[in-house]
């Protein structure tokens, strides 16, 4: 799950990071009063769950509070990268004397957290990455150790040569450290943390997404949740019971299990075709879940073909055939519909489906190839 920076910077300031003061704001008016209550020049900054708002023209300055109302209005409203502006974030604008990167992610080869931090901040740290990878200094922490004072302060001297800046940014690094564990994130990051003419140090931009998996235990997290900013269909499916995410392909996959689901995207994309999505219908096999999958899968106008791969094992062959009966009746799907069926309950499956003129295959490789055929 994705959260906005005023929500990360909510839980930087809990976790003891320096932010600067400020507010989110969903009309102008309500810019203009909290730029008037700062009384200093602002930042206004759209609050999107992309990245590279500035560049797109998401972030402006403000001198006054009046300014910041008159802005307001061009940034409300705008799109950014196919997100729409709902909420802008009103915060102090302070003076920058450099601007470095601290990030945390979770390196799944190492099975560890990795701290990665540049001197080359508030660009895209790809970019960085890319062209001057040594410009980025990485270290893995023992999640079982927890970081290092050592360690913290390794990182934060390959940002500043000078001693109490390196300090300062250590003591930055371990409250992100912090934080990340805290709220079970899957990334954390400051981009840019800047330094000031006067020797502070602030984080004036920040970035958190959270472990999906780790959200039932932090009901705080949760409730951070903004469902405008996430994909419909994605929560439909979620709702149901289901395990969704797009795709930009043709062929929509629905699968019984996670494993299967990988394995049959593989399986389009090794025959030359790209899958419309990953669905996994979870073990259990109720037909209304067959139902609301196909209804999730035709909303997207790119699927010419549906390819459903179904292993029988408490998944049961005939309840998944019945699903695709209520669900061809009852939606009428104007693209084809190619099944594979094997396992418990097979036969009975293959039956069920007779009633709608399906003749279910038990070969992976032919019913993925018939999908990329007839949506081709
Ligand atoms: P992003 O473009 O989505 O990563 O948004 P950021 O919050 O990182 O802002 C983009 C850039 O705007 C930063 O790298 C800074 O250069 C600039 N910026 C943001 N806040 C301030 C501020 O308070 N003062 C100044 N001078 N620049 C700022
Ligand atoms: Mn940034």
């Amino acid at each position: 799950m994705k959260i906005h920076e005023y929500q990360a910077k909510e839980l930087f300031k809990k976790f003891g990071m320096l932010v600067p003061e400020g507010d989110v704001a969903t009309t102008p008016e309500q810019v203009g009063q909290i730029a008037d209550k700062i009384g200093k020049p602002v930042m206004v900054k759209s609050q999107v769950h992309v990245g590279g708002r500035g560049k797109a023209g998401g972030i402006k300055y403000a001198e006054n509070a009046h300014a910041a109302w008159e802005i307001s209005k061009q940034i409300f409203g705008m799109d950014i990268k196919g997100c729409t502006v709902r909420k802008v974030l009103v915060t102090e604008a302070v003076d920058i004397a450099s601007e470095s990167y601290i990030g945390i992610i979770i390196d799944r080869a190492a099975k560890k957290p990795v701290i990665m931090v540049s001197p080359a901040g508030g660009v895209d740290i790809e970019e960085v990455a890319a062209k001057t990878p040594e410009k980025i200094f990485k270290m893995h922490v023992d999640p079982m150790l927890g970081l290092q004072n050592y360690q913290a302060l390794t990182l934060g001297s390959f940002l500043f040569k000078d001693m109490k800046m390196a300090r300062l940014a250590a003591d930055f690094i371990k409250k992100l450290y912090i934080t990340f564990m805290h709220v079970d994130g899957s990334l954390a990051e400051v981009n840019p943390l800047i330094t000031t003419p006067d020797g502070q140090m602030w984080a004036i931009d920040a970035k958190i997404n959270i472990d999906d998996n780790g959200l039932f235990r932090r009901p705080e997290i949760e409730a951070m949740r903004d469902p405008e900013e996430e994909d419909k269909y994605e929560t439909q499916a979620k709702n149901a019971g289901l395990s969704f995410v797009k795709l930009d392909g043709s062929i929509g996959c629905i699968v019984n299990g996670a494993g299967l689901a990988m394995a049959t995207m593989d399986t389009v994309k090794h025959f030359g075709a790209e899958p419309a999505n990953f669905l996994d219908i979870g073990g259990s096999s109720n037909p209304e879940k067959v139902v609301n999958a196909m209804n999730i899968i035709l909303a997207d106008p790119n699927v010419k073909a549906i390819l459903f791969n179904i292993f029988g094992g408490i998944t049961r062959c005939d309840d998944v055939a019945n699903g695709i009966v209520t669900a061809v009746k009852q939606l009428n799907p104007p693209v084809p519909i190619v099944v594979r069926l094997t396992g418990t309950n097979e036969e009975a499956g293959r039956e069920i489906l007779q009633e709608v003129d399906i003749t279910a295959t038990s070969s992976m490789e032919e019913v993925v190839k018939r999908a990329i055929e007839l949506a081709a």
